[in-house]
């Protein structure tokens, strides 16, 4: 899509670290990282959010994000855990409308916050919700 910094990556024509590629999926080192070692997992076809996105490249997105979240762990960068974070949409924080997922390496004092409300919720609501869920569900 033009006017997309991830396709003009994934067709070779921005700038980028690769650290894996395939049919289906690019990894790159993210810009500005969270941690050293930050990697954006992109599906090859734009999509801007995971509506946009079929469960093949669901798959594939998790297979390399579970593949490089191993190769973390051995490589030398700092990394005792990694988390994953996908934002769905930019209220959901989502910066770059094709869509991506965070893997970043994980340590004791790294800086990194995460945070969220966190409020409990009745048993009775939590069940309505899951009801409007399954219904929406396809
Ligand atoms: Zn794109």
């Amino acid at each position: 899509m033009s006017g997309c910094v991830f396709c003009e990556i994934i067709a070779g024509r921005a700038e980028a670290s690769v650290v894996h590629e395939d049919g289906d999926v690019v990894a790159v080192m993210d810009l500005n990282p969270a941690t050293v070692g930050h990697v954006l997992v992109m599906p090859r076809v734009h999509a801007a959010g995971l509506a946009g996105t079929d469960d093949a490249a669901g798959a594939a997105i998790w297979r390399t994000a579970r593949r490089i979240s191993g190769a973390l762990r051995t490589s030398g960068i700092p990394c005792d855990g990694v988390r994953w974070s996908l934002a769905d949409g930019e209220a959901a924080g989502q910066d770059v409308l094709h869509l991506h997922l965070h893997v970043v390496p994980r340590y004791p004092g790294d800086g990194v916050v995460v945070t969220a409300d966190g409020k409990r919720r009745s048993r009775a609501l939590l069940d309505q919700d899951a009801a409007l869920i399954r219904r929406s569900l396809t």
